[in-house]
């Protein structure tokens, strides 16, 4: 059965999400078909998206113009898989701390963009991630800080004391780039390993 995956694609990464998602679907024995999200209609077409890094001003902006916004929250309302990176954890989130960013309100998480960045605008990780056997090569570029998790959501990894990859029902964030690198297991973790939630279906 084909997997139609659809990556929101208003800037950043998507070529690389893309490429992630049909290396991790082939693992799994799936063909994906790959659509480039940039305005209402293909997002309810979707069995599982992805919300990419980038600048999440401009990405909550056209999410809200579009109306795709709405179609993100009843996807995961149907507890169908997202996965959110960097400036889209910020997205998913439910306060990122700046009134520029009008958030999607799936992730149960308040953030604070760019607050990493400050410090070291990038950097590389070895990541123990819940669910991973081996550390993940996490890349972090001017990566957002997670202030507080919620009572809905389950820390999945942790940098420096800090949380950085999160689960909420089937939303899974992480404050990394994990479609830089040549490993594929946060996609198949976010995608194909999901363990079905209790509230799936009832947001
Ligand atoms: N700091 C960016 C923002 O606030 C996110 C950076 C990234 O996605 N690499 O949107």
């Amino acid at each position: 059965m084909t997997l139609t995956a659809g990556v929101v694609a208003v800037q950043g990464d998507v070529s690389e999400h893309a490429a992630a998602i049909r290396r991790a679907a082939d693992a799994h024995g799936q063909p994906a078909d790959v659509r480039e999200i940039r305005t209402a209609g293909v997002v309810p077409e979707c069995d599982v998206l992805l919300l990419p890094g980038g600048e999440s001003t401009a990405i909550s902006r056209l999410l809200d113009r579009e109306g795709i916004d709405a179609e993100i929250r009843s996807h995961v309302a149907a507890g169908k898989p997202l996965l959110a990176t960097c400036a889209g954890l910020i997205v998913s989130s439910t306060d990122a701390n700046d009134d520029r960013v009008e958030t999607l309100d799936v992730l149960d998480v308040t953030v604070d963009r760019n607050a990493f960045g400050r410090q070291v605008d990038s950097f590389e990780a070895p990541l123990d991630v819940d669910g991973l056997a081996d550390p993940f090569p996490a890349v972090f570029i001017r990566a957002p800080v997670i202030d507080e998790v919620g009572a809905d959501a389950t820390v999945l990894a942790s940098w420096d004391g800090r949380p950085v990859a999160i689960r909420d029902g089937p939303v899974v964030a992480t404050s990394f780039h994990p479609e830089l690198t040549a490993d594929v297991r946060l996609h198949e973790l976010a995608f194909f390993d999901r363990k079905p939630s209790a509230q799936a279906g009832d947001a």
